[in-house]
């Protein structure tokens, strides 16, 4: 998981489009309140019928698959309805993004509270969320480091691999530092902690509250004291690793350049486009 697929993101995503004037889904939410002279309620099951399945809960299985701090292995996710969307649609500012997107997720889910999932068992959601909404193939850009051609890449959301924890081990992770040859543990990143570690300045001062043990240590002041006293390099190899699990959805993606054939890898960017049908 990256940095780079915040909340921020979305907020910007959601703020980049134009608002959702023209033929929103039908929903469920407008059959059940019909307004004065609209359309009996025969006529809409019957447009709606193909609907219904599509709008139902369905389980999802977490990443982090029950290993948790919450113990919860599976929750159940609904796609957006047109009030979720109207939500969407309303975020004026950055910091209204972050809200939405938790009330969004809050809405769509059921089984396990925001506050107490794992980051990358909402950034799983996330895509889940896009994906039952607005349909599997995602588009996206990537500019080639070669020839700096910008390749349009079209991703099937559902057949990105997501690996799931099989014990709590697999939610830590390990490193040795190359300076110090020391191995730290660091935990599995929690909601709040996305916020303190978003900021490059106040990802050092709180470096130490997601490493869970330094050379088997794990005493706070051995912590703060080790990672105000070593180098740069080990500093840099912790901040990697803080964000380089590899349980979780897997949003490395391969691709061939059009114009000369290089092929990289990039990481599957949130755009503006995320929450929106292609
Ligand atoms: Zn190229």
């Amino acid at each position: 998981m990256t940095e780079n697929k915040s909340i921020i993101d979305l907020a910007r995503a959601a703020e980049a489009r134009p608002a959702p004037t023209e033929q929103p889904p039908p929903t469920r939410e407008e059959t059940l309140e019909p307004e004065e002279g609209s359309a009996p309620k025969e006529i809409l099951s019957e447009l709606l019928k193909n609907v219904q399945s599509k709008i139902g809960w369905s389980q999802l299985r977490l990443p982090s698959a029950g290993f948790n701090p919450s113990k919860i292995e599976t929750i159940e996710i609904r796609p957006f309805t047109f009030e979720d969307e109207r939500l969407l649609r309303t975020t004026k500012t950055i910091s209204q993004g972050e809200l939405i997107v938790e009330q969004l997720i809050s809405r769509c889910i059921k089984g396990i509270e925001y506050k107490d999932l794992l980051l990358i068992d909402k950034n799983y959601i996330l895509f889940k969320l896009r994906e039952i909404s607005y349909g599997d193939s995602y588009d996206i850009k990537a500019v080639c480091a070669t020839c700096e051609t910008e390749n349009e890449l079209q991703v099937e959301l559902s057949k990105l691999p997501v690996v799931y924890a099989e014990s709590g081990e697999d939610l830590e992770h390990k490193v040795i530092l190359p300076d110090s040859e020391v191995e730290v543990v660091i935990k599995a990143l929690k909601l709040e902690d996305e916020t303190l570690l978003s900021d490059p300045t106040t990802l050092i001062d709180n470096m130490w509250r997601v490493v869970e043990s330094i050379g088997g240590h794990t005493e706070r002041t051995v912590k703060q004291g080790f990672i105000a006293g070593t180098t740069a390099k080990d500093i840099s190899v912790i901040r990697n690793a803080i964000f380089g699990g590899s349980i979780g959805m897997q949003t490395k993606v391969n691709f061939v350049c059009n114009a000369c054939d290089t092929g990289a890898v990039l990481e599957l960017p949130i755009n503006e486009g995320f929450f929106d049908a292609s």
